[in-house]
């Protein structure tokens, strides 16, 4: 089973809860960082074992002993990373995403493909936890392959969590692309409703099963609440408004650690969204409410 955690903006506590359903979990539990530009996963663990990849993506090189001038790479290429104007072309290897597109369509095979370096995977094990996470490089744009590559070490067969990019662009469609669930997670405020509207747009083009996680519940009105209902939305769980609960996470600790009573509402949730049940219902109520 693999579950997305998602949100339409950054800030609503999103890595909170992916990393304490991790821990709740209590058994084996691949956690994946995939917000690769601000991985932030690995302030709330205490890592072991920590191995690093450096990651490269192939862009072009132009022989212009062979290139006519012709035009067929630019045509071709739709992020405008390599451009001719009758002459050998220009290439703009950040925006270049490595598809080996230009190459391919090349009359005079006048173009080949050297490595560039984008960033790195790490990985490393904090008890049940396997922690994946992506570190891109500075200056670099090319979230999505990162992604890909931090996704391509999930192991088959174990239960991952996959802490996704804030927003709605790029590099979360790479994230949720072949998870079996997500959960969007949200405050009940304005800004957090029209922010989750667009994520739940975001997965039902994807076609993902999804419900709703209200982060800080009881500090804002109801309008998420009442969105969900009118959507038919499982909410799937409320946490609540608790002071206790930003001192712990300023002190880089885990709620399902510092607050034990939130362990169990926690634990339910991950056994529900993990165990590889055939479904997770299309509406259930609440875990906790304030
Ligand atoms: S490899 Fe793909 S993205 Fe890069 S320049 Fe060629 S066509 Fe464009
Ligand atoms: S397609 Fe090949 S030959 Fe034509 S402009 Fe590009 S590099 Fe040169």
């Amino acid at each position: 089973m693999i579950l997305a955690v998602a949100s339409g903006k950054g800030g609503t506590g999103k890595t909170t809860v992916a990393l304490n359903l991790a821990r709740a979990w209590g058994k084996p539990v691949q956690l994946l960082d995939c917000d690769v530009e601000e991985p932030n996963v690995h302030l709330f663990l205490d890592l072991a074992g920590t191995e690093r990849e450096i990651v490269s993506i192939p862009v072009p090189e132009v022989d212009e002993s062979l290139c006519d001038g012709c035009g067929e790479c630019g045509k071709f290429c739709q992020y405008h990373a390599i451009v001719s104007f009758g002459t050998t072309p220009l290439i703009f290897a950040e925006m270049c995403h490595g598809c080996g597109g230009c190459a391919l369509v090349c009359p005079r095979k006048a173009i080949r493909e050297v490595k560039r370096r984008i960033g790195a995977v790490e990985t490393a094990r904090a008890g049940d936890i396997a922690l994946v996470q992506g570190r891109l490089d500075v200056g670099s744009a090319m979230a999505p392959p990162l992604i890909r590559e931090v996704k391509a070490r999930l192991r088959p067969g174990l239960p991952a969590i996959l802490d996704a990019p804030p927003g709605t662009s790029c590099p979360v469609v790479a994230t949720l692309r072949g998870a079996d669930f997500a959960a969007l997670v949200t405050e009940p405020t304005p800004f957090g409703l029209h922010d989750l509207e667009l994520a739940v747009e975001t997965v039902r083009e994807i076609g993902l099963p999804f419900g709703v996680v209200i982060n800080r519940s009881g500090s804002g009105d109801d309008r998420v609440r009442d969105y969900c209902a009118g959507q038919n939305i499982p909410v799937l769980l409320e946490i609540p408004d608790d002071r206790r609960i930003a001192e712990a996470y300023s002190r880089g600790k885990l709620i399902v650690e510092a607050l034990p009573e939130y362990l169990g509402i926690f634990r339910t949730l991950a056994e529900k969204l993990l165990s590889g049940a055939a479904a997770v219902p299309s509406a259930f109520s609440p875990l906790f409410s304030p």
